[in-house]
């Protein structure tokens, strides 16, 4: 990280609840990939995020959370570049937490449209706690005390953001300049469907994870919804409304044409349509599986980068900690 105090700082975080996919991979990881180059990144895993949701079931969850570590550094997330860490690590971010919930109103968390729509996607879970209604408050308080000043966000987490720079301000208010707000650094992410069509979530079960070996990709991909009109292979193909083509226009941009084409045209079938995606996909993913079967081989070297990471971020936090708590008058 060097000449980290001429750039700018970012703050990201990825949840640990179960494998990441695809979606994960082109939506923030490959961001991070780029935003490491340029910025002073700090991008940890969020493993006390997950349990809001998995508080009832964590037994996956020390597996996921050395699983996220390895996808990230075989996706080209570089600790030479960036610090890595797990949220849990630093208790910093539980205690600045704490001490924002002491500022934070009930209806600003209450109104978070994630809070609402996340319930219902998670229909069957009991999210009725004060953890899971408290999220953006650790959310904030793990943007704030690195003081970051960017946040890199899709569109549906912007509320998130500015619910951040609401409690940066109120706590200002109240105990003095601290805490610089934060600005959003909005990404463009492209969307990739899920097997079943629907947005591509754990919670849908519809994903290809990272991790998934060359023969599970085959398997998954044979089974995707595709163009519902086209019954016969003689049927014209409409591929603006299939999943498969959405694949392709991001994992075998070269190919877009001469599918369409042929799709529309009624000259390529959807089995062989889907076999040559999933060989695109298995060649995309050859170098993260590779590096994947190197890291896994070796779990301590993953305890130790995550170790290193909270070290450094430490230096920060806990600076940032005392300064929230002297201004509150706790020491
Ligand atoms: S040929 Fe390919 S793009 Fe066309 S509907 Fe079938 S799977 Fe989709």
């Amino acid at each position: 990280m060097q000449n980290a105090k001429l750039k700018k700082r970012v703050l990201s975080g990825i949840q640990p609840t179960g494998k990441l996919h695809l979606g994960n991979l082109i939506g923030a990881i490959e961001n991070w990939v780029k935003l490491q180059d340029k910025y002073e990144c700090f991008f940890f895993i969020a493993d006390l995020h997950a349990l809001t949701s998995t508080y009832d079931d964590p037994k996956n969850l020390k597996d996921d959370i050395q699983g996220v570590a390895i996808d990230l550094l075989a996706s080209g997330i570089d600790p030479k570049k960036c610090v890595l860490f797990k949220q849990s690590d630093l208790m910093e971010h539980a205690e600045l937490h704490l001490l924002f919930s002491m500022v934070t109103p009930v209806p600003w968390l209450e109104r978070v449209p994630t809070y609402k729509s996340k319930i219902e996607e998670l229909k069957g879970k009991d999210l009725g706690t004060y953890g899971f209604l408290g999220y953006p408050v650790l959310q904030a308080a793990d943007i704030l005390i690195y003081k970051a000043d960017f946040v890199p966000v899709g569109q549906d987490q912007l509320p998130h953001i500015e619910l951040t720079r609401e409690i940066a301000r109120r706590f200002n208010n109240f105990y003095g300049n601290i805490f610089p707000e934060p600005k959003d650094l909005l990404t463009q992410f492209p969307t990739l469907p899920g097997l079943d069509g629907r947005k591509m979530s754990k919670s849908y079960n519809n994903t290809i994870a990272i991790s998934d070996p060359p023969d599970v990709i085959k398997k998954k991909v044979s089974t995707m919804i595709t163009d519902p009109a086209r019954i016969k292979k003689e049927d014209k193909g409409h591929p603006e409304v299939c999943s498969v083509y959405d694949f392709y226009k991001v994992f075998g941009k070269d190919l877009t044409d001469v599918v369409a084409s042929e799709c529309k045209e009624a000259k390529r079938g959807c089995v062989a349509c889907k076999k040559q995606l999933a060989q695109v996909l298995i060649d995309y993913m050859a170098p993260i599986h590779k590096k994947r079967a190197q890291l896994t081989e070796d779990r301590g070297q993953i305890d130790k980068i995550l170790q290193d990471g909270a070290a450094k971020a430490k230096k920060i936090a806990a600076k940032s900690l005392l300064e929230a708590k002297k201004a509150m008058g706790l020491i």
